[in-house]
């Protein structure tokens, strides 16, 4: 007896996913209304030569007709406007005209699309994700269709922006490799090529350098099958800055990394949550160090040498921004002097954030013309200019600066800054447990002590930290005022 063929065991799909070259071919839209242009705009950017059949067009649609190759019938429709096409689409407001269509086509053995009713169509349009050359799509099979949209929106912000570059790159570069590999090095050395230096480089918009990267490669691998060399090739390493802490504010091309790193090292400031966003296969290396501890550094410089040397894609995912107090220029120029790749991922600074979250303007027309990072820690060090820093009309953000406090005051004060210049100390910013107190110059070492503010914390002094979103009015003498939105306690006390 004779088992039924493999094929049509299992689940049965809706439609057959399939990519229809319709370059030259003529498509027909029936409607002259905004779905309609939509639809004739997907048609001609994909080749087609496109018939609009409708009495009336939209303006745009109608400009088009008379300035392209786009043909209008100005008619109500009839079956003979399918003569000769290839593809029909009827996107009009009037059910017995989408019905007529739908049956027209369908007699010619047309493929037929009604917008948003799969009952009257033989195909759909799926939601899709374009970086031309490659192109995502995405089908709920007409059934859900703002799923399949969110489902695109997900994908759209995982997939980089160059990516369709990279899939030319790739083309490009095929014929060569052909020649130079045989079939089974060639699929090794591409996943290494889309997966490794080259790709990233195309995908920070450096062709150049991965053009390099490419030859290098190559004569690698032709090196590697012709000696039968072992040893795995040069991996990279992504210096990202993580942002404040709220996973939301990770960049894309952090999050796009993240997902493909092989080895991830992370600083005490990266919380869970934005690790949950990286590969989940991926290593983790906890590479925290108390404030203060240096020899540390020379051993996580050591380890991101020793990582990408056997082949690794790391990320050294730091705390806000890499080149903002995070020694992300240390490891750079440490990386480079080995012929380490390194991608440098912006992120949010912690200053950034805290205004955000503290709705705190960093600058502003009448208050504030410049704004200042300072690291508290090295503020003792005697190269800061404490006289610029305590000119009004400016902003100044101290980072590190939450133990030194008092001195940071007295320094202040001394240079001439006013006592009741206003002060925030914003603690935890972008985080659940974020807080805010709002104070003045003379007042906020002791209300950073009552309040027992910890790490990580930073001050803002200037004239902005006394505006607030959530405080428009301002608070009687004395008064203490709590308030609160999503869970993020906003607390303003005043001078005592
Ligand atoms: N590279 C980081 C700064 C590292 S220095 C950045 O660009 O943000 C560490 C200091 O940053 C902390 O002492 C604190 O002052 C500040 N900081 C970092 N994250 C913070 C947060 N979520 N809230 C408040 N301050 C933060």
């Amino acid at each position: 007896m004779s088992r039924p063929p493999s094929h049509s065991r299992g689940v049965t799909v809706d439609y057959l996913p399939v990519f229809l070259s319709i370059t030259g071919r003529r498509a027909v839209v029936v409607g002259g209304g905004h779905v309609a242009a939509r639809k004739v705009e997907a048609l001609a950017k994909a080749g087609a030569r496109v018939r609009v059949v409708a009495p009336r067009l939209l303006p745009q649609l109608a400009e088009r007709a008379a300035s392209s190759d786009l043909e209008h019938v100005a008619a109500e429709f009839s079956p003979e406007h399918l003569d000769g096409v290839a593809l029909a689409v009827a996107a009009t407001d009037e059910a017995g005209v989408n019905r007529a269509v739908s049956r027209a086509a369908q007699a010619r053995q047309i493929p037929v699309n009604v917008v948003d009713q799969p009952s009257l169509s033989t195909f759909i349009f799926p939601a899709i994700v374009d970086r031309s050359p490659l192109i995502v799509a995405v089908s709920s099979a007409g059934g859900a269709p703002v799923l399949a949209r969110r489902v695109r929106a997900q994908i759209e912000a995982l997939l980089p922006a160059r990516l369709g570059r990279l899939a030319r790159f790739m083309h490009e570069r095929r014929e060569k490799v052909r020649r130079a590999l045989g079939a089974l090095a060639r699929r090794a050395f591409w996943e290494r090529i889309a997966g490794g230096v080259t790709a990233s480089r195309v995908l920070a918009g450096d062709e150049a350098a991965a053009g390099e990267a490419f030859a290098r490669e190559l004569l690698n691998s032709q090196l590697r099958v012709s000696e039968a060399i072992g040893g795995s090739p040069l991996g990279e390493v992504y210096l990202i800055g993580a942002g404040p802490g709220d996973p939301d504010l990770l960049t894309l091309r952090a999050l796009q990394l993240l997902q493909q790193a092989d080895v991830i090292l992370y600083d005490r400031l990266v919380p869970d949550a934005v690790l949950e966003r990286a590969r989940r296969d991926a290593q983790r290396i906890f590479v925290g160090k108390e404030p203060g501890e240096h020899a540390h550094q020379a051993r996580i410089n050591e380890l991101l040498i020793e990582l990408a040397r056997a082949g690794k894609r790391v990320a050294r995912l730091k705390g806000g921004d890499p080149f903002v107090f995070g020694r992300g220029g240390e490891e750079l120029e440490v990386l480079a002097a080995q012929g380490i790749p390194c991608l440098v991922v912006p992120g949010i600074t912690a200053a950034l954030g805290a205004a955000a979250g503290a709705g705190i303007p960093l600058t502003h027309r009448e208050l504030s013309h410049s704004v200042t990072f300072v690291s508290g820690h090295a503020a003792f060090e005697g190269s800061l200019d404490w006289r610029s820093l305590a000119r009004p009309a400016q902003t100044v953000v101290f980072y590190m600066g939450i133990t030194q406090l008092p001195r940071i005051v007295a320094r202040l004060r001394a240079a001439g800054a006013a006592a009741d210049e206003p002060a925030a100390l914003i603690e935890q910013a972008t985080l659940p447990g974020q807080r805010v107190l709002r104070s003045q110059l003379a007042s906020v070492a002791e209300v950073g002590r009552r309040e027992q503010i910890g790490s990580p914390a930073l001050l803002i002094v200037g004239a902005v930290a006394a505006l607030a979103a959530v405080e428009r009015v301002p608070a009687a003498p004395g008064a203490k005022t709590t308030s609160s939105w999503e869970g993020q306690a906003d607390r303003s006390i005043a001078a005592p």
